[in-house]
């Protein structure tokens, strides 16, 4: 919602309570006159009623006149000269009617507002000095933050002397505590009392933020309206949050009242951009400080915002410190364990111990673990399954589960906070930290339930009337976590990922392992059967030749065809024990290289294996051949077995054709054997290069062996092997070698 659509005088209920627009309250405080000129004419837009009162001219004497008029014209001229050359406008001492005032302009959008406020007890330039130098020696950081804030209130109370000065701190939710206080005797202490988050709404932590330090001289005063309430030079509210003179919400000013409050300083504390805290100095009656004043304390609440940054980052690395210790011991028991969660939870330390906590759970691999005092292990699976394995965030924390997961009240008294880390990518494996219940029973500064009023149907704002101390039992909350726990969780997470992605390394190699010594005694194996079986084969055999050579004549024609059956196996058996012997052979030598000519090669296969005159149809084509680096025996191989294939399946053509060559494409040879023949369908490309893969008929000889021997051979140099073809179009195969220079 705009700001400016609500105007002061609407009424402000519960539900705007944080819209209230106090930054357009076109009131001035009464102790100043607020003034506001066009910054380029000077001539004077606005200003506060009370100008009689305080200046001793009426308002029809200033509106619509120049400021050169009513105040010093090289004064005017100065603040001219400023702001064409954006130079920072800094507040000036003037006298007016024998009377000394403070000058403070700043620029408000297309405003130019000073505020005239009295000069106030003059304070003696080195007296303002010792008070800085005070500030500074006295502002230590030693000791714990309770001790540096009341500190830091004693050295106010001593600098400005207000009845009561608090130090209010704010909790997540924005509700306060007065955590130091120094009063004057007689008054009641407020120190521990807690103030619900509506007492300061948004808008007024927004202004704090911006202005620093607001005083409020007397609360009793009567507020001074601008004239005109819109700016003339935009037609708009005027917003003055950035003016000193900021008239005061009239639901703060009953609120001061029912505290009995006279005047009121407050100062913001700003930690890492974000509102820390509130210095609250209350007077019982009237009370003005003077711009210097509000200076030293502008510059105290710095001096102590940055002690409070320093001593926060302190702790946070002293305490990561400590948890990095134990994250490191936990590193090594995951390392020296198989089972996770019993290294982080069956020995000391556990990572319950990483950071303050009632107790933990681990879910890990399906398999859940408790530690110290947690719920029961019905309800954290629940708690599991019904609420953490639906948030999106890797690590998820809050000191009050019961606000997000309801059955959570049944087990606050073990698990009010829980701080949560996933473990793995999988949502399924988790970390858990349980804080239990602070069982702290929270001193209200009246009954924060009871803070507005209904009136005509609308709920109405109401600063409480009573200030007396009414107790309530904060329930299923827990001490919150810090910064430091969140930091120790993230990194812990982070170990726990690498110790895994390593174990699972570990276990892929040992899986890897375990693979290659089951192939290598498979290889073994069939090689010793295959040998083992080639003696009975032969004994099959010769006297299978035996029985043909002499007993033909016996044998009536079933007996022959039986005999010729089992001659004609075991010429195929021997065939295929020659190969495969072949085949693990290549699988157990090594490769011996050595430079050699592929064309000479190519000529010897060509001679040995009789391919012309078993083919005498084929048209063979040989290209240029270069030398190859590589092992002799291995390629002769590999390439008889794609030249006989060639050949062979081709031979059924009417014009059958092999070309064997090399060409030289992305900085390597690729060799081919290309032929015309049957060819076959290209899905099983990779399949034929698999052992016994035989996808011709039985016209054609084999074993299915031929391939996988060229595969391994071209395995065996780095290289790659791989085929083009199409059913009735011939075939293509290629290959590459590593070939070692
Ligand atoms: P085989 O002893 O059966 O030839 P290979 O391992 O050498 O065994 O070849 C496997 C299968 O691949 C063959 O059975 C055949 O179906 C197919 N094949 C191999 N080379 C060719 C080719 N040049 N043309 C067509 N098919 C081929």
């Amino acid at each position: 919602m705009a700001a400016n659509t609500l105007s002061y005088s609407e009424k402000v209920n519960v539900t705007n309570c944080d819209r209230e627009p106090i930054h357009i309250i076109a009131r001035a405080q009464a102790h100043g006159v607020i003034l506001v000129c066009h910054p380029d004419s000077m001539e004077i837009t606005q200003c506060s009623d009370n100008v009689g009162k305080i200046l001793g001219i009426s308002l029809d004497e200033v509106l619509s006149k120049n400021l050169s008029d009513i105040l010093p014209s090289d004064l005017t001229k100065n603040l001219q000269k400023k702001l064409n050359s954006g130079e920072t406008l800094l507040p000036e001492e003037v006298k007016f009617r024998n009377k000394n005032f403070f000058l403070i302009p700043h620029l408000s959008g297309e405003n130019l507002v000073i505020d005239i406020e009295p000069f106030g007890e003059s304070i003696d330039p080195v007296l303002f000095q010792e008070q800085l130098t005070k500030i500074l020696n006295e502002l230590g950081n030693t000791g714990s933050v309770k001790e540096m804030c009341q500190q830091a209130v004693s050295l106010v109370k001593y600098l400005f002397n207000y009845n009561r000065v608090m130090m209010y701190r704010f909790d997540e939710e924005w509700n306060g505590e007065v955590v130091a206080e120094v009063k004057e005797d007689g008054m009641e202490s407020w120190l521990g009392l807690h103030y619900p988050a509506t007492d300061i709404p948004k808008p007024a932590r927004e202004i704090f933020m911006k202005q620093g330090v607001r005083i409020i001289s007397d609360v009793q005063y009567k507020p001074s309206p601008i004239q005109p309430e819109l700016s003339p030079i935009n037609n708009k509210p005027l917003d003055i949050s950035g003016s000193e003179l900021r008239g005061v919400s009239p639901i703060h000013i009953e609120y001061l009242q029912n505290m009995k409050v006279g005047a009121s300083l407050t100062a913001a504390i700003i930690l890492n951009g974000k509102l820390w805290g509130l210095l609250a100095c209350h007077h019982n009656s009237p009370k003005f400080i003077n711009y210097h004043q509000r200076q030293s304390c502008r510059f105290l609440t710095q001096v102590f915002s940055n002690k409070l940054a320093l001593k926060t980052t302190k702790t946070f690395l002293e305490k990561l410190q400590q948890s990095e210790k134990i994250r490191k011991e936990l590193v090594m028991q995951m390392n020296s364990m198989a089972d996770l969660s019993a290294a982080l939870v069956k020995f000391k330390p556990k990572f319950t111990d990483l950071v303050a906590c009632s107790g933990g759970a681990i879910y890990y691999q399906g398999k859940l673990c408790l530690s110290g005092s947690t719920p029961s292990e019905e309800e954290v699976m629940s708690l599991l399954h019904n609420f953490l394995a639906e948030r999106k965030e890797k690590v998820f924390q809050t000191k009050s589960l019961k606000k997000f997961y309801s059955p959570a009240e049944n087990f606050k008294d073990k698990a009010s906070g829980i701080l949560c880390i996933e473990i793995g990518e999988e949502k399924q494996d988790y970390l858990i930290w349980f804080r239990a219940e602070a069982t702290k029973s929270v001193s209200w500064g009246g009954n924060p339930e009871k803070n507005g009023y209904v009136k005509d149907g609308v709920e109405y704002l109401s600063p409480r009337k009573s200030f007396e101390r009414w107790t309530e039992k904060v329930s299923g909350a827990a001490k919150a976590w810090e910064a430091y726990d969140f930091e120790a969780a993230q990194n812990l997470r982070e170990s726990i990922s690498h110790v895994v992605v390593k174990k699972q390394k570990d276990e892929i190699n040992e899986l890897n392992k375990n693979l290659s010594e089951a192939n290598a005694e498979l290889e073994t194996f069939s090689y010793s059967v295959s040998h083992d079986l080639r003696a009975p084969l032969r004994g099959i055999d010769g006297y299978a030749r035996i029985l043909q050579e002499n007993y033909k004549e016996k044998l009536d024609e079933y007996g022959q065809n039986a005999l010729n059956t089992i001659l004609g196996s075991a010429e195929k058996m021997e065939e295929l024990i020659e190969d495969i012997l072949s085949y693990s052979k290549v699988g157990q030598t090594k490769c011996v290289q050595q430079l050699f000519s592929l064309q000479n090669l190519v000529e010897e296969i060509i001679a040995s294996q009789s391919l012309k005159s078993q083919f005498p149809n084929t048209k063979l084509s040989i290209g240029n051949l270069p030398k190859i680096n590589g092992d002799r025996r291995m390629i002769k191989q590999l390439m008889a077995n794609l030249l006989e294939n060639a050949f062979k399946y081709s031979s059924g053509k009417q014009h059958p054709e092999v070309v064997i060559g090399c060409k030289y494409e992305d900085e390597k040879n690729i060799y081919f054997v290309k032929d015309n023949g049957i060819g076959f369908n290209p899905e099983h490309q990779d399949k034929i290069f698999d052992v016994f893969s035989r996808l011709a008929g039985e016209e054609y000889s084999g074993t299915g062996v031929g391939l996988a021997i060229a595969k391994r051979v071209v395995e065996k140099h780095n290289g790659s092997i791989w085929v083009e073809t199409a059913p009735g179009k011939g075939s293509s195969f290629y290959f590459t070698l590593k070939e070692e220079e």
